[in-house]
């Protein structure tokens, strides 16, 4: 089982780093990829370019073994200047694993607006979705095609390839890639919110120092 984490990662954060690390091992996946997104069709441009991006993702994930990152998405833009669809990913990541489970975590914040993603429905052909939740979050509200999908129990995830809901708490760290890009215009401290060696890098390369 493979799990696969997008982002825009501008910059990565301990909140991306905990989550990926905590659903590696509740729902005991090979590997979780990183996959960083070159052109999001949701929302503003990254602030630095996709090179610095992907650098300091390298920097955050360097010791650790079961977290990779899956350039696809910028790979896809540098030859085609295309949207990143999560669509279109998931399409060529069953392509290289044509039998694995593949495991597509979102937060809520992105559950919410999945039925704006580009042919929504289809990302459940290639993939489960698995919503990363706080405790209480509610999901009786679900419309009928989630509903049909919601796993009852996570062991269903490993018995097919794709196609299941579900919904797993995890330790919630209220750190977002927005509040860190405002801390470093304000000259405040970032540390503890991201490693080190990626402050290291946005203080050395004069990254976030503007609004
Ligand atoms: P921004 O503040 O620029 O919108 P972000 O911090 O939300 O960025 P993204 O790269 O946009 O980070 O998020 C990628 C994925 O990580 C999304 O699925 C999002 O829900 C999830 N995510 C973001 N922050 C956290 C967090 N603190 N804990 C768990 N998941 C998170």
């Amino acid at each position: 089982m493979i799990g696969i984490f997008g982002g825009t990662f501008d910059p990565v954060h301990y909140g991306h780093l905990r989550s990926a690390l905590e659903v590696k091992d509740i729902f005991g996946l090979t590997e979780v990829r990183l996959i960083p997104c070159a052109n999001p069709p949701h929302r503003e441009q990254p602030a630095v370019t996709a090179e610095m991006r992907l650098q300091m993702l390298e920097l955050a994930i360097k010791k650790q073994p079961g977290l990779k990152i899956d350039t696809r998405e910028l790979d896809r833009y540098d030859q085609h200047q295309a949207p990143s669809y999560m669509v279109d990913t998931l399409e060529s990541l069953r392509q290289e694993f044509p039998a694995d489970p593949l495991l597509l975590f979102i937060g809520t914040d992105a559950f919410k607006q999945l039925t704006g993603w580009h042919q929504w429905q289809r990302l459940f052909d290639y993939a489960h979705i698995v919503v990363m939740t706080r405790p209480g979050f509610e999901t009786q509200k679900l419309d009928d095609f989630f509903k049909a999908r919601l796993a009852v129990d996570i062991k269903e995830l490993a018995q097919a390839p794709a196609g299941k809901l579900c919904f797993q708490q995890v330790t919630q760290l209220d750190i977002s890639a927005t509040a860190i890009r405002d801390i470093i215009a304000t000259k405040q401290n970032p540390g503890f919110l991201l490693p080190d060696a990626v402050i290291e890098y946005i203080m050395q390369n004069k990254l976030y120092e503007t609004h």
